[in-house]
C-alpha cells in the first residue's frame, strides 16, 4: 500500500518542525517554500521550555538546553541603568522545568532541517496554492508554481498550511476572517559580534519604548527593541539613525551595541497580531499552525514556541491509519483553547510595555522597585509570572524513538489518555 502522503506548504519553524515529527509517524512529507533558501529572515528567537519539551518529541530538546547562553543575572532595568527587577536563568529552570534558551533563528532551522530524514523534500524557490481542501473520501489538492513559472498538481492525504502571518490557505479557509491588526507597535532587531567588556543580560522599559540585549551562545550578541508607532512609518535616513536618535542616551550596553552594528544589520518589522481566533484550525484535510493560525505579539516570545507546540500535537493525532476529520479536529480542539489563550497573555504584556503616560510608567516603575527591594525571591520571579501555565506545558507524548518512522515508535506520557476519540 502507498504510503500516506503530507505536504507541508512553509519552511519556517512551524512548517519544519511539523515535517520531522511527520516524518517520525510515518508520513511521505515534501515541504514546499516560496522563499529561494531556507537562510531565516530575523535575528533572535527565545525557545522556552514548553517548546523545549516539545522538541524532545522528535529528539531535538536536549540540542536546544545546551545552547543556553546565559546563566548570570538578567532582569529589567529603567534607562537610566536601574535594575527594577533582577532574575537568573536558574530560577526559570527551577520554575518551568528548563532554561529559557535564546538562539540565532539560523541555528534552530539548521536544527530542525537536520532532523529530517529525507532533507530533499524541502522544496525552496516554489509557491504553493490549495487548490482543494478534500474530504473524508478524496484528498486534498495543491497547486505548485516555481520560479521559472513550471506548474505541478499534487494530491495529499493532509496538508499543513504553515505559511506564516499573511497566510494565502487561510484566506481561502476562512473567508469571512478579519484576520491579523497592527499591534500598535514596530520592532527593531539586530546582532552583533561579540562586545568587548561583558554584559548582564536585561531588558529596559521606556515610555513606549523597550529595548533587550541578550547574549548567543556563539558569542554574538541580539538586540530587539520597540515603540509605540503608527504603522507604516520608516526612518527618513536610515533604522541605526532612528535607534540612535531613539536610545543611544540609554545605559550601558546599549551605545555600545549600536556602535557596534551597521544600518544593514538593523531589521525593521511592524507587529501583527490576530485579535480573533479563527473558528477552526482545520478544515478538510487541512491543519493550520503557527502564526497562520494565531499570530501573536512578541512580548511574550512565543510566536514560534507555539508553532512548535502546534506541530507536535498535529503529528501526535495525524496517524497516518487515522480518520483526518477526526485527526483534524481533535487537533483544533487541543490547540485552539492554548493558543487563543497565550495570544491574549501576549496581547496584555504588550499593553504593560507600551504604555506611553509618564504618570503610569512612573507607577509602573515605582512598584516593581519597592517590591524589588522589599522581597528580593518575589520580585526575581515576577519577572518569568508572564510565563506561568506557558512555559510549562507539556506535550502529549514524550518521544518518538528517533530510528522508529512509525507509530510505535511513540512512548506516551503515563498519565496521559489518547486524545483521538475515534467514535466521533
Ligand atoms: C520582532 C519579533 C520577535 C519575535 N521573537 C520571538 C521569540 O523570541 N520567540 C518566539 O517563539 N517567537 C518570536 N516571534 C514570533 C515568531 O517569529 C513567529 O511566531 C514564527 O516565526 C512563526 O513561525 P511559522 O513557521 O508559523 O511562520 P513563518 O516563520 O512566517 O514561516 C512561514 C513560511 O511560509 C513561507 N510561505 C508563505 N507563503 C507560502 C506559499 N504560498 N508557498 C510556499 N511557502 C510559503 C514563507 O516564505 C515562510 O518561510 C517574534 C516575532 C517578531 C516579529
Amino acid at each position: 500500500m502507498r504510503t500516506p502522503r503530507a505536504l507541508v506548504i512553509g519552511a519556517g519553524i512551524g512548517g519544519l518542525t511539523a515535517a520531522v515529527a511527520l516524518e517520525r509517524r510515518g508520513w511521505d512529507v515534501t515541504v514546499l517554500e516560496r522563499a529561494a533558501t531556507l537562510e531565516p529572515v530575523g535575528a533572535g528567537i527565545s525557545v522556552s521550555p514548553n517548546a523545549q519539551r516539545a522538541l524532545d518529541v522528535i529528539g531535538l530538546g536536549d540540542a536546544v538546553r545546551d545552547l543556553r547562553a546565559w546563566d548570570e543575572v538578567g532582569g529589567l532595568r529603567t534607562p537610566s541603568g536601574r535594575w527594577l527587577v533582577r532574575t537568573t536563568n536558574d530560577v526559570a529552570a527551577e520554575r518551568f522545568g528548563g532554561p529559557l534558551v535564546l538562539l540565532h533563528r539560523a541555528t534552530l532551522v539548521e536544527l530542525l532541517r537536520g532532523a529530517l530524514a529525507e532533507p530533499g523534500r524541502v522544496r525552496t524557490g516554489t509557491t504553493a496554492a490549495l487548490v482543494d481542501p478534500g474530504g473524508t473520501e478524496t484528498p486534498a489538492v495543491v497547486r505548485e508554481r516555481t520560479a521559472g513559472g513550471a506548474e505541478r498538481r499534487h494530491e495529499a492525504e493532509l496538508v499543513v498550511a504553515a505559511d506564516g502571518i499573511h497566510s494565502a490557505v487561510r484566506r481561502a479557509l476562512f473567508p469571512s476572517h478579519a484576520g491579523p491588526r497592527y499591534a500598535r507597535f514596530t520592532t527593531w532587531r539586530t546582532v552583533v559580534d561579540g562586545l568587548d567588556a561583558p554584559f548582564a543580560a536585561h531588558e529596559t522599559w521606556g515610555r513606549g519604548t523597550f529595548w533587550g540585549t541578550q547574549p548567543l551562545p556563539d558569542g554574538r550578541v541580539y538586540a530587539y527593541a520597540a515603540a509605540t508607532l503608527p504603522a507604516g512609518l520608516r526612518a527618513p535616513d536610515d533604522e541605526l539613525a532612528e535607534l540612535v536618535r531613539r536610545f543611544g542616551a540609554w545605559h550601558d550596553p546599549i551605545p555600545r551595541v549600536l556602535e557596534a552594528t551597521t544600518p544593514d544589520r538593523v531589521l525593521r518589522n511592524d507587529v501583527y497580531e490576530m485579535a480573533d481566533p479563527l473558528p477552526a484550525y482545520h478544515h478538510g484535510r487541512v491543519a493550520v499552525l503557527g502564526d497562520a493560525a494565531h499570530a501573536m505579539s512578541p512580548r511574550l516570545g512565543q510566536g514560534g514556541n507555539q508553532a512548535i507546540e502546534d506541530a507536535i500535537v498535529l503529528a501526535h493525532h495525524a496517524d497516518p491509519a487515522a480518520r483526518m476529520d477526526v485527526a483534524l479536529a481533535a487537533y483544533t480542539r487541543e490547540r485552539l483553547p492554548r493558543a487563543t489563550a497565550v495570544g491574549r497573555r501576549a496581547a496584555r504584556m504588550t499593553r504593560a510595555t507600551t504604555l506611553t503616560s509618564a504618570p503610569a510608567c512612573a507607577l509602573r516603575d515605582c512598584a516593581f522597585g519597592a517590591l524589588s527591594a522589599l522581597v528580593p525571591k518575589v520580585s526575581s520571579l515576577l519577572a518569568l509570572r508572564a510565563l506561568d501555565g506557558v512555559a510549562d506545558w507539556k506535550p502529549p507524548v514524550a518521544t518518538y524513538a528517533s530510528d522508529s518512522r512509525g507509530t510505535r515508535g511513540a512512548r506516551r506520557r503515563p498519565e496521559q489518555e489518547p486524545h483521538v476519540d475515534r467514535t466521533e
